[in-house]
């Protein structure tokens, strides 16, 4: 018996992405072999810390690299290095809470479900702009001695409303403050890597290890300005300061460097044409009568192929395919529409999807 089937809990295809809630990704063997090696010696994690960053820097042709227990670390971290600069005087202060109010500049179009991680960082949000529109005034005129930067998600999804990050760096370095950029899912395309750091010039940019880089689920990686990067190292374990609580182990900063390596030698072209492959399956295999299109992006604005499938109730769909056999789960963001993804798809389950569907619609 494997350990899922000893305690019980049921696997599940996931149709849906790299939700934390299904487990992230699944980790390459290479990625698994990383951790395993590290596991058979004690080293000193400062040295690994640093060594590994270097690592990555130099792999994805940025300054500087740290790696996080998330990218929601990777927030809560960018912010303690924001409000402290890394002076200890102020890391101190910071531990008896006794810093000043710190604030961050957030569009509204940027507030995301993961944003409780600003106030865990010790900073408080002020929203600029609206859920229609919002001007580079707005912005400067939400600046202040109290602001700490500026904080910008990033994704093809949420630039309806807000500024492009190339304005926001442009009122930013001419109000001298940091920009960070909040990058978790936005990978693929691998440009990434060092577009919004290198390109943009934005301070600090946060990915997840957990989604597609495909590196260990609770892994998380800060790119950016060594300056910056050297403030995040100061507030994060193993020193015991605020961050101790975010810990990441030598297993996990061992896979995240490979899980690195590995997603820049990736044939990016083979692995979209395999999920093109899939979505072109489904949409072939599904029943006559089901309305079903390609989208070409997905739900984070990622060029990731999925099929939009209309349905009648979409809620009581989503809980018959989460309790057929096997389990399958869904994006499921509308009353009357899924979405099946192909990128967490393993071998034969695109057909136990499209079969699955077929006698449930
Ligand atoms: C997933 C996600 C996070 C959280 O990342 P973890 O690695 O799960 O901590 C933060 N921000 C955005 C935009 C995300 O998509």
């Amino acid at each position: 018996m494997n350990i899922y089937e000893r305690l019980g809990v049921t696997p599940k295809i996931n149709a849906a992405t790299t939700y934390t809630v299904l487990g992230g990704s699944l980790m390459p063997e290479e990625v698994l072999e990383a951790m395993h090696q590290a596991s058979k010696n004690f080293i000193d994690m400062h040295e690994l810390q640093q060594k590994a960053g270097e690592h990555i820097a130099g792999v994805t042709k940025n300054e500087a690299a740290y790696i996080t227990s998330g990218c929601a670390s990777a927030i809560v971290l960018s912010m303690l290095a924001l409000s402290t600069k890394g002076d200890l005087r102020q890391i101190g202060r910071l531990i008896n809470d006794d810093l000043p109010e710190a604030e961050v500049i957030v569009q509204t179009g940027h507030r995301i479900p993961y944003d409780p991680a600003l106030a865990l960082g010790g900073v408080k949000i002020v929203e600029v702009g609206d859920a229609i529109q919002t001007f580079p005034w707005q912005v400067e005129a939400a600046i202040n001695e109290k602001t700490k930067g500026i904080f910008f998600v990033a994704g093809s999804h949420l630039e309806h409303a807000t500024l492009p990050l190339e304005e926001i760096m442009k009122i930013a370095s001419n109000y001298e403050i940091p920009v960070v950029v909040d990058a978790a899912a936005q990978l693929p395309p691998v440009e990434n890597l060092w577009h919004f750091s290198q390109d943009l010039g934005a301070d600090l940019v946060l990915f997840s290890g957990g989604k597609a880089l495909r590196g260990p689920q609770s892994s998380g990686l800060i790119v950016g300005k060594k300056h910056w990067i050297e403030a995040v190292r100061q507030n994060g374990a193993p020193f015991q300061r605020q961050a101790r609580a975010l810990k990441v182990g030598k297993e996990e900063i061992a896979g995240l460097v490979a899980a690195v390596e590995r997603f820049m030698n990736l044939d990016h072209a083979s692995e979209l044409k395999r999920h093109a492959d899939i979505v072109q399956f489904w949409l072939s295999n599904l029943k006559q009568g089901v309305i079903a299109q390609k989208d070409d992006l997905n739900e984070a604005g990622q060029p990731v192929p999925r099929v939009m499938v209309k349905v009648g109730n979409a809620l009581q769909l989503v809980e018959k395919l989460k309790s057929s056999n096997p389990s399958i789960e869904v994006v499921h963001n509308s009353r009357d529409k899924i979405w099946i993804s192909p990128d967490c798809i393993q071998e034969n389950e695109a057909e136990i999807v499209v079969n699955t569907l077929n006698q449930l619609l």
